[in-house]
């Protein structure tokens, strides 16, 4: 399945720095209309005079490339020098282009027949594809390609840079960016996050070379291993402490362990949002999954097992402290006793 530009809207930050390099990204260039009514006056008698517009607008693929290379940016994203999530802008190019931002290419009124509105439609395609050229040559020139640079907020203004190129059959492709993806993966201090499980480890730092060399499906295994393994650790736990019989478990379907977890209470909310689509892709087959669904549900994947990491680590501090701590009042309680 292709990727597609709008996959990006709402999520541009992970376009512009953790999308793989060299994967197309498909875009068209169509016609979308939309219908505005004009009220010209009301009287008692023959009620309203209504005119009704038919805008014809630029479609969405099309609206989305020019947000991203035209206007200016302010990206609440990870920055990998300053190690935090920051405000990063850029300088949007607005001014290169003649036509303004508007996105209407044409109107027809009171339009009454198919003919009439394809005519108009007509029209409007021709009058996208002009300005769609006009678009390309303009913003990414005689070598068919635009380096965006970026911002930090912070007082040290880090530099960034994503290239894009546009292919000779018509694609959207990142060549290059700075820093690179690897980069901007955030948890690089892996013994932290999975401490003494050295396989989780080497697992979550092959999946992070995957994605980021573009294999979607593979990396997405190795996430789902993780996972998995996760899963297991907390069912051991429900099942030492007796709320959960294991040979009953242990039938299960990955994804049926998963609901039961967290009906009891052992799994994180997070989880719960993110059901639909989680559950859904832990009971695929390695030959059911796409590049396309594991690319875009891979971070929500490691998102749930970050979380549930945290937790744990959380969990073992709280009970780390809650010993020391009677360890502490017992010292506290002989020492009284004594005197
Ligand atoms: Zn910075």
């Amino acid at each position: 399945m292709e990727i597609k530009i709008t996959d990006f809207v709402g999520k541009g930050s992970s376009l512009l720095f953790s999308f793989p390099l060299y994967t197309k990204i498909k875009f068209d260039l169509e016609v979308e209309s939309r219908d505005e009514i004009e009220v010209l006056d009301y009287n008692e008698e023959f009620g309203p005079t209504i005119l009704n517009h038919t805008e014809y607008i630029e479609g969405m693929d099309f609206r989305f490339l020019k947000t991203i290379f035209l206007k200016e940016h302010n990206i609440y994203s990870y920055c990998p020098e300053c190690k935090r999530d920051n405000y990063i802008v850029s300088n949007g190019l607005e001014a290169i282009l003649d036509n303004d931002t508007d996105d209407i290419l044409t109107i027809g009124t009171n339009i009454s027949s198919a003919e009439e509105n394809e005519a108009h439609e007509q029209y409007a395609l021709e009058k996208l594809q002009s300005r769609a050229k006009e678009f390309f040559e303009k913003v990414f020139g005689e070598t068919n390609t635009i380096q965006l640079k970026f911002h930090c907020t912070s007082k040290h203004k880090h530099k960034m840079y994503v290239i894009f190129h546009l292919t000779e059959d018509g694609y959207l492709i990142k060549t290059g960016q700075y820093p690179s993806i690897m980069d901007f993966e955030k948890f690089k201090n892996l013994d932290e996050i999975f401490g003494k499980d050295n396989v989780s480890k080497k697992d979550f730092r092959t999946a992070t070379i995957l994605k980021t060399h573009n294999y979607g499906v593979a990396a997405f295994l190795y996430l789902r291993r993780i996972f998995e393994r996760l899963i297991i650790l907390k069912a051991q736990t429900a099942i030492s402490e007796g709320l959960l019989r294991e040979e009953d478990f242990e039938k299960k379907k990955m994804q049926e362990k998963v609901k039961q977890l967290h009906e009891l209470g052992k799994i994180p909310d997070y989880l719960n949002e993110n059901k639909t689509f989680i559950y859904g892709i832990l009971s695929k087959g390695l030959h059911q999954l796409t590049e396309k669904d594991c690319l875009a549900n891979y971070e929500p994947l490691k998102e749930a097992i970050l979380i549930i990491l945290k937790e744990n680590s959380d969990l073992e501090k709280r009970e780390k402290i809650k010993k020391e701590t009677s360890k502490k009042l017992n010292s506290i309680h002989t020492e009284m006793k004594s005197k």
